[in-house]
């Protein structure tokens, strides 16, 4: 194993460095972790390129990566759930423990939640990484590293479609067939949708949708209204969707999320777009359809693992191009310019399958 401790360091927009860093001092309640791979979220693309999302504002050299997973290399003295050797999957999140939210068990909107790769948080694309130990997953042996790392994005899934209430036989809407969109297809179907309509600008991306089960899908035009798509959406779907789940955040498809919706129905807002936006309101209240917004995750990393463990849901399709961590770079720009037909672009920081 590796001596050194490479790491990915984003000092401001697109500059981004690869420096050595000192291997971090755990403390009893955590796990020293010598990473494998780390997958490329669509928010670290965004911090390279823009410094900020929302009111989150690179100030400082910031550590870039959350989606992971590694090998146990050392455990602190209070740590009972894992040994020196475990291949684990890491939730990137360690909330407070202590708040309402905290102990209410909606953590995920702890104020003070230490978040990889948020400002001011370092993320975990290093060679080695600590972390709270209740926040790692072990992986069984036939669970891949890399599938480890799709937890990430599979458990806001997860969260999607529990907030959404997916069950046996629903129809549902999906805006966007990013990683997001197309793990919130796998997870509608693993919880029992019937009819799944998704959506997209690209038609590669709805390519991998329909191998992955969509019922059907929609290529939409850039100047498309979202009341022209709705007269698409109810052409194709034998009815209106009880369920729409917006994985990209324009406008136009936030509004079309709502009009589609049958009356009584749920839209779930996944995507994160502008701050402000114009939305039909009133055809929503009118219909009651409950708009529900959804952060990040919250007990739902279990449910993510089950899942590819049982072979329920494969998330493998998603992954389309593979880098070592002294390519980050070449990574960071495939990812950010959806080169090649990327999807979902991994950074290996040891040797693909090492860990397997
Ligand atoms: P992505 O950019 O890879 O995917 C978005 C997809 O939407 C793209 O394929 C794009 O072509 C498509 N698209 C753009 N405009 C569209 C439109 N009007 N109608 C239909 N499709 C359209 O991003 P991703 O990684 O899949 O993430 C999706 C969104 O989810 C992002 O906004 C991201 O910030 C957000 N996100 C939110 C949370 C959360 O906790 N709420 C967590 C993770 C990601
Ligand atoms: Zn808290």
């Amino acid at each position: 194993m590796a001596k050194d401790n490479l790491t990915a360091v984003l000092h401001g927009i697109n500059d981004l460095r690869l420096e050595q860093r000192p291997i971090p001092e755990i403390s009893d309640e955590e796990v020293l972790i010598a990473m494998d791979s780390v997958g490329i979220c669509g928010s670290d693309v965004h911090y390279l390129t823009k410094g900020r999302i929302g009111h989150f504002v690179v100030t400082k050299p910031m550590v870039i990566g959350h989606e992971s997973a590694g090998v146990v290399a050392k455990v602190g003295s209070k740590v009972k759930n894992l040994v020196v050797g475990d291949r684990v999957a890491i939730e990137p999140g360690v909330p407070c423990y202590k708040c309402d939210h905290c102990k209410q068990g909606s953590y995920n909107l702890c104020p003070d939640m230490a978040f990889c790769a948020t400002p001011p948080y370092d993320g975990n694309l290093t060679r080695y990484y600590k972390h709270a130990a209740d926040f790692c997953f072990k992986l069984p042996d036939h669970v891949s590293m890399e599938e480890g790392a799709l937890l990430e994005p599979l458990s806001v899934g997860v969260h999607a479609c529990k907030r959404a209430g997916v069950t046996l036989g629903s129809k549902v809407l999906i805006l966007g067939a990013g990683p997001i969109g197309l793990v919130s297809l796998l997870v509608a179907q693993s919880m029992g949708a019937t009819e799944i309509l998704i959506t997209d600008l690209v038609q590669q991306r709805l390519d991998v949708a329909k191998e992955l089960g969509a019922t059907h899908t929609l290529l939409l035009k850039r100047d498309e209204t979202s009341e022209q798509t709705l007269e698409r959406v109810r052409k194709t779907m034998s009815a209106q969707p009880d369920i729409s789940i917006d994985c990209c955040g324009a406008e136009s498809s936030t509004r079309l999320s709502i009009f589609a919706t049958r009356s009584g129905g749920v839209v779930v807002i996944v995507g994160m777009g502008p701050a402000e936006m114009n939305l039909p309101l009133f055809n929503a209240l009118a219909r009651e359809v409950d708009i529900r917004g959804i952060f990040r995750y919250c007990n739902d990393y279990s449910a993510a693992l089950a899942l590819v463990a049982s072979g329920r849901v494969n998330v493998k399709r998603l992954v389309t191009h593979h880098f070592d961590i002294t390519e980050t770079q070449k990574a960071f720009e495939t990812s950010r310019d959806g080169l090649d037909g990327a999807i979902k672009v991994m950074i290996h920081v040891q040797a693909r399958n090492a860990n397997n």
